[in-house]
């Protein structure tokens, strides 16, 4: 099944095309596999942003500065200029304390 990168309609394919009933856009059938590509991309990004909840995030082995415990999520934080580094933001996965790292 797929759907329509224009409008998010529904799109059943029919005579060898792709093509939206809602608002008419054909996709190529030998688009296909760089349009689904693009979706799952798309879906990645989704899960990226939900990173808010800690338990989705990676896990990584770092000293939490308060409580001592060595494993900590982690996030990345990119600061408006695209050729700086981005920020790490971690959190203690026992104390819940959070902290940037500065390299
Ligand atoms: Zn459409
Ligand atoms: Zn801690």
């Amino acid at each position: 099944m797929e759907f329509c990168p224009k409008c998010g309609a529904m799109i059943l394919p029919s005579n060898g095309e792709l093509k939206c009933n809602s608002c008419g856009e054909v996709i190529e059938i030998e688009n296909k596999e760089s349009f689904k590509i693009s979706r799952k991309i798309k879906a990645e990004e989704n899960v990226k942003m939900l990173g808010e909840d800690v338990d989705v995030l990676p896990t990584t082995t770092e000293t939490c500065p308060e409580c001592g415990h060595d494993k900590a999520v982690y996030k990345l934080l990119q600061t408006r200029s695209a050729d700086e580094a981005p920020t790490r933001i971690f959190t203690c996965t026992k104390c819940k304390h959070t902290w940037r790292a500065y390299d």
